[in-house]
């Protein structure tokens, strides 16, 4: 059985790590979907595919599962959004997700969508560890060890706070 998992990891964060290691419980291969794979270099999607699919292979090293990573382009048309995921995809049996429109996708698509357990989500989230990023608090606490890494090597810290600026 595989599943999948989606989300824009802008970064991957221990939230994240989390719901991938209860998945690896239920399934024997995992799915991971990068959404929003196009953007990078904005203050809500600062890191590209490339860096994320980093991130990820980084972090779930120890995994114990077969995982894929696959980096989903939107296509600005929800209808639609579905097919195109599943055309980008191994086959999978069952989607897990919180994000409303991606279960009520699925779910009209007649696919078996599972609702992760959310981890701290107070502070696991990446909108909350972007901002820490900008204004300088410690995210790191916030991100399994290689994601750090990666973002130290590409100076993502720098870039996001460049983006963020005004002219
Ligand atoms: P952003 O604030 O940028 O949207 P995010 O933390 O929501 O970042 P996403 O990449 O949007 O991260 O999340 C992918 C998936 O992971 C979504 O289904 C989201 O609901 C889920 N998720 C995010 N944070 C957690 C968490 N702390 N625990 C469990 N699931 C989470
Ligand atoms: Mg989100």
């Amino acid at each position: 059985m595989r599943g999948l998992y989606i989300g824009r990891f802008q970064p991957f964060h221990l939230g994240h790590k989390g719901v991938l290691e209860k998945i690896a419980e239920e399934v024997d291969e995992i799915v991971v979907g990068i959404g929003t794979s196009q953007a990078s270099h904005t203050p809500a999607d600062p890191f590209t595919a490339g860096e994320r699919i980093a991130m990820i292979y980084g972090a779930l090293r120890k995994l114990g599962r077969w995982f894929y990573i696959i980096p989903l382009p939107d296509v600005n048309r929800n209808a639609v959004w579905v097919s195109h995921v599943k055309s980008m995809t191994p086959p999978f049996d069952v989607i897990y997700s919180n994000n409303p429109l991606v279960v009520e996708l699925f779910t009209e698509a007649g696919m078996e969508v599972r609702r992760p357990f959310m981890y701290k989500r107070e502070t696991y989230s990446g909108t909350i560890i972007r901002k820490m990023m900008i204004e300088g608090d410690d995210w790191r606490p916030l991100v399994p060890e290689p994601v750090s890494r990666i973002i130290d090597e590409i100076n993502g810290v720098e870039r996001l706070r460049n983006i963020c600026r005004s002219d």
